[in-house]
């Protein structure tokens, strides 16, 4: 599952490298002409029917069609492929989203551990639409996150059959990070994003709770958009709470790159360092896992805003990362033509 409204969780940079021996890593790759992370749709199918969900707008896989009409894989089939693919790109941190991942849940039970042995991090994320198995949470590096739409009268009507309730329910003995996109109706309600932080935070299974801002296409109107008062209101509320719940896990530049992510897919690093693919394992989602047109000027996705803010960063106070990126990813291009023709 993506998030319905935001482009699914796609999780900050510290979690979603790993640490800093993973960050060092995704750098060799990138070096070597890689893109660190893949991204998977790896079914086409979801029970629920989420308002805004981008993954299944017409225009998410362009002319490749409607995801519901790309031919996916189950079984071990499915999971021999996505190894395949995991064998040919070469990352150092997956992320399963759908359609709804659970419902291939008796392939990841297979595929999973394998990713482990790899050492390969995973996050799976998924509306908790039906339980998640009690043998994942023995396994090594997989991170679950939940995507929860506000709170709970907006998120049940939205999301329903994957209401509070039985969300609480399936995530019974798990740990699980919480990841709620901030559509324009809960923008408009100035106490909610508060009462989101109490309400997950007092979840003893809760180890975090990240925010993205509702992204849209390019020309879309519409309810769920925030204008740019209300994302600078967002950001304000957030300002104070960072201190008062600590499972909010929100980096204060990257509260702050909200309100300037990047200008075009171009100069975003996340959709740079990731490989997005859809359940038929061959079709690519451009520019970025949100696929079809997005609007970057509105872009409130975590991972877009995480990395512009790292991008940002001067190394000693005088280089901008973004700039050692470049240079990286240049060297990276003339190691895949190397690559891909050895003779020359
Ligand atoms: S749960 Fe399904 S419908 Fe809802 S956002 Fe995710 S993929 Fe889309
Ligand atoms: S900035 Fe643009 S390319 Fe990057 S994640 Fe947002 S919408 Fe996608």
């Amino acid at each position: 599952m993506v998030t319905s409204t935001s482009g699914g969780a796609r999780p900050p940079l510290s979690a979603r490298w790993g640490g800093r021996v993973n960050l060092f890593r995704a750098w060799g790759r990138i070096l070597q002409g890689y893109r660190p992370t893949l991204s998977l749709e790896i079914t086409r199918e979801c029970p629920l029917r989420c308002p805004g969900c981008y993954a299944y707008e017409p225009g998410h896989l362009g002319a490749a069609g409607p995801l519901r009409d790309l031919t996916d894989f189950r079984g071990d089939d499915l999971v021999e492929r996505v190894l395949r693919l995991v064998d040919e790109t070469r990352p150092v941190y997956i992320s399963i989203v759908g359609g709804e991942p659970l419902v291939r849940y008796r392939e990841l039970n297979a595929l999973l551990p394998r990713l482990s042995a790899l050492g390969i991090p995973v996050q799976v994320v998924t509306s908790a639409v039906r339980p998640i198995p009690a043998e994942w949470r023995a396994i090594a590096g997989l991170h679950l996150c939940v995507s929860i739409d506000g709170l709970q009268p907006e998120h049940d009507a939205r999301r329903a059959p994957a209401t509070y309730d039985r969300i609480l329910k399936n995530l019974a003995g798990h740990q699980v990070t919480v990841h709620c996109t901030v559509t324009g109706q809960m923008a408009r309600q100035p106490g909610a994003c508060e009462e989101f932080l109490a309400f997950w935070s007092a979840r003893q299974g809760v180890r975090k709770i990240w925010f993205s801002l509702f992204t849209p296409q390019r020309g879309a109107d519409g309810a769920e958009n925030l204008n740019a008062a209300e994302r600078v209101a967002f950001v304000e509320r957030l300002r104070p709470l960072r201190p008062r719940y600590p499972k909010l896990d929100l980096h204060r530049r990257t509260l702050e790159a909200f309100l300037r992510p990047p200008d075009t897919p171009d100069e975003c690093l996340f959709a740079r360092t990731t490989t997005c693919v859809s359940a038929d394992l061959r079709t690519p989602i451009t520019p970025c896992q949100l696929g079809g047109d997005p609007d970057c000027s509105r872009c409130g996705c975590l991972a877009s805003v995480g990395m512009k803010a790292f991008g940002d960063l001067r190394l000693g106070g005088v280089v901008p990362v973004r700039s050692i990126f470049a240079a990286s990813e240049r060297i990276g291009a003339a190691a895949r033509g190397r690559r891909s023709n050895p003779g020359a």
